[in-house]
């Protein structure tokens, strides 16, 4: 409103590189499912559909307190997890921010430091007469798992970088400088984050299916049929179903395929520690959200189209425009976009915004938040209907991250966009539930199935 012929012409520009038809949508489906299947057939697909190891279902009757280790992309967590018998887990945790220097160098070192750090203040640190305290690690970056609590890095995602750790064991790697601490903790499970969001989720309701993370990063995990497994060498798990961390992120990678790939993505992609890898995460999860919105707004500022042409050193740098903004943005419904001014003329430091401007700022993060929520549906629909007898009756869905929390109306788009792609009678089936923090709680119920395995 009230913008110029050229801006509204930029904005329909805009709406036309991410605005997506549902028959887009489906032929993007179709493909996910071909690359599903491919990565069941063979290991070096480009989702990599890794058998977690994992071949039961928690009942929900299991009671007692379990621990874990959860490092994400943003942050590492240390819990202790009770389990009440009727489906309710309640954690005590102790967070830690990765700094940069884990994220590049001291990463094992420094998550065994956090957990001398809990076990201390918790007073719980075991003595040399004491039994070694069983931990279940989520870790969630690809690994090729060889065990319920061994496996190899496959290769950095989301910013972190540690040298000398793909190709090897992070459980050894975490258990030796555990063992520098002189600490008595055995990892007994390494657990993906979405395995671990999807056990969190089965514990409350045995008929989850599906665990998905829509935070830093984007992924998920489902329970699979093991005959549907071509690749799967293991022996045939008594309950017939085995865990698969799909691995979605790097849906599209190696070739610019199906995706919707615009000019800010690509700017994106050039740009990041890993280029043409990751290419279905760019575009949904949190840790690109804002930098593809920051782009676009340096492509219309740079035509003096928004802010007049002008930028600041912030806003010039990468990755300064949090994706948080557009959550904020795209929920500011004030007369005068009060909250966008704040973040134009604070946050980003550009002085003196127009009402136009902070509309033009709205959309984007509208266009920008609603693509990603759209997109989270070809996985979503994908995963559900390769096993669509489970679509007879109720399945529920897991969901934590930070995007699906906070964006508004993620949700909302998703499910509805779902809608479009599952018959009614199914679809009335399925649940979305926020499994909040559940990839730590998943990862030591992993490591109290583990321990009955034995
Ligand atoms: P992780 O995936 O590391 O376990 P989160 O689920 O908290 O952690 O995701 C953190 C990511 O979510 C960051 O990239 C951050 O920019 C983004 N984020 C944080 N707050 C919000 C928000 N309100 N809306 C959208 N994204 C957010």
């Amino acid at each position: 409103k009230g913008g110029t012929a050229e801006q509204q012409q930029a904005v329909n520009v805009l709406a036309r590189q991410f605005l997506l038809t549902d028959e887009r949508l489906a032929e993007i489906i179709k493909v996910f499912r071909r690359r599903m299947e491919e990565g069941l057939a063979s290991d070096g697909k480009m989702m990599k559909m890794i058998p977690s190891f994992v071949t039961r279902r928690p009942t929900g009757k299991e009671t007692g307190s379990y621990y874990a280790i959860d490092l994400g992309g943003t942050n590492l967590r240390v819990l202790k997890v009770t389990l009440d018998g009727k489906g309710g887990a309640t954690s005590m945790h102790q967070k830690f921010a990765l700094p940069d220097e884990a994220k590049s160098r001291t990463l094992f070192d420094f998550i065994a430091q956090c957990v001398e750090t809990f076990l201390d203040d918790h007073n719980i640190r075991p003595t040399g007469h004491q039994p070694p305290i069983n931990m279940g690690f989520t870790f969630s970056y690809p690994v090729q798992q060889t065990s319920i609590n061994s496996g190899t890095l496959v290769q950095w995602t989301k910013g972190l970088n540690v040298p000398g750790c793909v190709g090897r064991d992070v459980v050894r790697l975490l258990q030796d400088a555990l063992l520098r601490l002189g600490l008595r903790v055995k990892v007994a499970a390494l657990v993906n984050d979405t395995v671990g969001t999807l056990l969190s989720a089965a514990y409350a309701d045995p008929s989850s299916q599906m665990g998905i993370i829509f935070g830093t990063g984007t992924n998920s995990a489902y329970y699979e049929s093991a005959t549907n497994i071509a690749k799967w060498k293991g022996p045939n798990p008594k309950s017939g179903e085995i865990v698969l961390n799909i691995e979605w992120g790097a849906f599209d990678s190696d070739e610019f395929g199906v995706l919707p790939f615009t000019p800010h993505d690509i700017k994106l992609d050039r740009k990041s520690i890993n280029p043409r890898k990751q290419a279905y995460e760019k575009m949904i999860s949190g840790m690109y959200l804002g930098e593809i919105a920051r782009n676009i707004v340096l492509w219309l500022a740079d035509q003096r189209l928004l802010l007049d042409g002008r930028s600041s050193e912030i806003l010039n740098a990468m990755w300064s425009v949090d994706t948080s903004y557009l959550s904020s943005a795209a929920v500011d419904n004030s007369p005068d976009l009060t909250e966008i001014q704040q973040i134009i003329e604070k946050t980003l430091n550009v002085p003196n915004s127009t009402i136009v401007d902070r509309q033009i700022f709205k959309v984007i993060s509208l266009l920008v938040g609603e693509r990603a929520a759209r997109l989270s549906s070809v996985g979503v629909v994908a995963t559900l209907t390769k096993r669509p007898d489970l679509l007879n009756k109720h399945v529920n869905v897991g969901i934590d991250g930070s995007m699906y929390e906070h964006y508004p109306d993620f949700e909302r788009i998703m499910s509805e966009t779902v809608s479009h792609f599952i018959p009614e009678e199914q679809f009335k089936n399925i649940t979305f539930n926020c499994a909040k923090d559940g990839s730590g709680v998943g990862a030591a119920i992993v490591a109290m199935l583990a321990a009955e395995q034995e």
